[in-house]
């Protein structure tokens, strides 16, 4: 997990008003009620790293996933609306004011929705941070193959410059993924484990991971990832107990 929330002044991207704010989420009821910097925000401190947020959507449904009860990370409201989607422009911009306060020790592509549904933007981002000699991750659900059939999006994001990619793998099984994150492609999780061995051989540094709720066998993921070449991590399942405000992105 990463450090604690960096409390610093809003910029362009990073909060559109420039104070923090009470926010409260019609699907979160009072008892979710917290401080956040209100959205957009396309780019969020988390100790230092530097997170882009790109999209709220996604391909999948998780039984697990912090949007059930929050949109609150690291003390930013990540909700994005389709049309709120930052163009690469956008998120340069961002990432330029960003900077301002010190240059982070990672990017990663994140936030609460799946990031290579703007693949497009990702390359584009990639390609403009390696001329900054910044260390990048993608935390992803490893779809990409069925969201951009055709593809090699493993390859596109390897010579793009990504350096690593945190997946999740979620399951050991496909009937156990499907039960646990609900993706809305028949065969996701075929996909995902081919996406994990094309990252690997395309040589990004690939992290497999599970979050630790019961359904899943977590020795056997294991034992798939190292199959697949990845390394493995288990999650903790974060819940609405455990504080309004949480860590990083969704559950990669
Ligand atoms: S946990 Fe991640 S992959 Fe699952 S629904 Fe939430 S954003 Fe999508």
């Amino acid at each position: 997990m990463h450090g604690p929330p960096v409390s610093r002044p809003p910029r362009p991207g990073t909060g559109t008003l420039y104070f923090s704010a009470i926010m409260k989420d019609a699907d979160m009821g009072s008892q979710a009620r917290s401080e956040s910097i209100p959205g957009p925000n396309y780019v969020y401190w988390g100790g230092r790293s530097l997170y882009v947020n790109l999209t709220s959507r996604c391909s999948s449904a998780c039984v697990f996933c912090l949007r059930e009860w929050t949109w609150n990370v690291y003390g930013y409201d990540l909700r994005l609306a389709p049309a709120q989607e930052p163009t690469a422009e956008d998120v340069i911009t961002a990432l330029e004011y960003a900077f301002l306060d010190g240059m982070p020790d990672e990017v990663v592509f994140t936030g609460l929705g799946e990031p290579t549904l703007r693949l497009d933007e990702i390359l584009a981002l990639l390609d403009w941070l390696r001329t900054r000699r910044l260390r990048t991750r993608l935390d992803t659900n490893g779809q990409a193959g069925l969201l951009h059939p055709g593809r090699d999006v493993a390859g596109e994001l390897a010579a793009a410059g990504l350096g690593a990619a945190s997946v999740s793998l979620n399951a050991s099984d496909p009937v156990t993924y499907d039960r646990v994150c609900r993706p809305l492609f028949a065969h996701a999780f075929r996909a995902v484990t081919r996406f994990i061995r094309a990252a690997v051989q395309a040589g990004i540094e690939v992290t497999a991971t599970v979050v630790a709720v019961p359904q899943v066998d977590v020795e056997a993921a294991r034992a798939l990832a190292a199959e697949l070449g990845a390394a493995f991590r288990v999650r903790p399942l974060i819940t609405v107990d455990a504080g309004a405000s949480v860590r990083g992105g969704s559950d990669r």
